[in-house]
C-alpha cells in the first residue's frame, strides 16, 4: 500500500497537516506570515552603516516589503570574512524600524545571543548552518518570538520537520519555513533550489513557508526567476537580499538585487501573486469546509 506524508513523516507530528489541523498564521507587528497576504522581507545580507540600512529599508517599503532584513551576526564559511556589527547592527536595525514601521528580521547563530537579539528583532532568523543546533533551537523557541527557520544546505525535509518539531515542541507555534537552496552536484549556482520541497511543505505541513531566491540561486540575475518559480510552487512570501550598491557590499554582494532590479522583480510578481491570492481563497475555503464536516 502506498505510505501517506503523514505516516513517512509520523515522528514529527506536531508540524503535520493534520485532518483537524489548521494552518498557522504568524502574526507580526500589523499584519501575519501564511495568511492571504504575499509577504516579502527584503534589504541587505550584511547591516553595515546606518546609511545603507535606512536607505535600503525606505527603498523596499516603497516597494511594498513589509520586514526588513539586515543580519547583525553573519555565520561565515571563511574566517577572515566580514562577521557582523553585532549589538550595532542591532540598534540599527531597531531604529530602521521606528522610522519605517518596518518589521525586523536578525538571525540570532548562538544561543548565548538570543535574548538580546529578541529584545530588536521581531522575528528571529535560524540560519541554514544552524538549523541542527538543537540548544539554539530550544533557546530561541522559548524567547517567545516568532521564528523564521531556514532549510539546512545538507538537510533533507524529514532533518528540517525534526527541526521545526523543536521549536514547536518547546512551546513555540509561530515558525516560518524558508527554502533556500540545498548543495547538489551542480555548482553552476551557489545552490539548487528545491521548489518540490516548497510544494512538499506546504502539503504536509501547516506551517508558513517562504523562498529565499538570493541563496538559492547566488547570482542576482537568476532571483527574480526563482522568486516566480517560489510564488508558483506557493510559498507565502520571499526573503530577498538588497543593497542599494550591490558590487560594493559586504557580503552576498553577487546575489543582492539593487533598488532599481528589486522594484522590477516585484512589479513582475503582481500577476503571478494574485494568481496565488486566488487558489488560496479556493484552498481555505475547501479546507474549512472539511474542518467543518468533521466537527
Ligand atoms: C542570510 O540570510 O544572509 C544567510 C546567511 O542565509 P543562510 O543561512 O540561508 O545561508
Ligand atoms: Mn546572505
Amino acid at each position: 500500500m502506498r505510505e501517506s506524508w503523514q505516516e513517512r513523516f509520523a515522528e514529527t507530528p506536531d508540524v503535520l497537516l493534520g485532518e483537524r489541523r489548521q494552518r498557522t498564521i504568524v502574526p507580526v507587528l500589523d499584519f501575519a506570515v501564511g495568511g492571504d497576504e504575499f509577504v516579502t522581507m527584503a534589504g541587505p545580507c550584511s547591516v553595515e552603516t546606518e546609511r545603507q540600512l535606512m536607505d535600503t529599508a525606505y527603498h523596499v517599503r516603497s516597494a511594498g516589503a513589509r520586514v526588513l532584513r539586515g543580519g547583525a551576526f553573519k555565520p561565515r564559511t571563511s574566517p577572515y570574512a566580514f562577521h557582523g556589527l553585532g549589538l550595532e547592527g542591532l540598534k540599527l536595525l531597531a531604529k530602521a524600524r521606528e522610522a519605517t514601521g518596518l518589521a525586523v528580521v536578525t538571525e540570532v547563530i548562538s544561543e548565548c545571543d538570543v535574548e538580546m537579539v529578541a529584545e530588536y528583532a521581531d522575528i528571529l532568523q535560524i540560519g541554514s548552518r544552524s538549523m541542527e543546533n538543537y540548544t539554539l533551537l530550544e533557546a530561541a523557541a522559548r524567547s517567545g518570538r516568532s521564528i523564521l527557520l531556514k532549510r539546512g544546505m545538507m538537510a533533507t525535509i524529514a532533518d528540517y520537520l525534526r527541526s521545526a518539531q523543536v521549536i514547536l515542541s518547546n512551546g513555540n507555534p509561530h515558525v516560518i519555513l524558508c527554502e533556500r537552496g540545498i548543495r547538489t552536484f551542480e555548482t553552476a549556482m551557489r545552490n539548487t533550489f528545491d521548489a518540490a520541497g516548497i510544494a512538499l511543505l506546504k502539503e504536509v505541513t501547516h506551517l508558513p513557508v517562504i523562498a529565499d531566491p538570493s541563496h538559492a540561486s547566488g547570482h542576482r540575475d537568476l532571483v527574480p526567476a526563482l522568486a516566480r518559480i517560489g510564488v508558483a510552487a506557493g510559498a507565502d512570501g520571499l526573503l530577498v537580499e538588497v543593497h542599494p550598491d550591490p558590487d560594493k557590499a559586504w557580503s552576498d554582494g553577487e546575489q543582492s538585487l539593487d533598488f532599481a532590479e528589486f522594484d522590477a522583480m516585484i512589479d513582475d510578481l503582481a500577476p503571478w501573486i494574485a494568481l496565488r491570492e486566488h487558489s488560496w481563497g479556493r484552498r481555505n475555503t475547501a479546507e474549512a469546509r472539511a474542518l467543518e464536516a468533521i466537527g
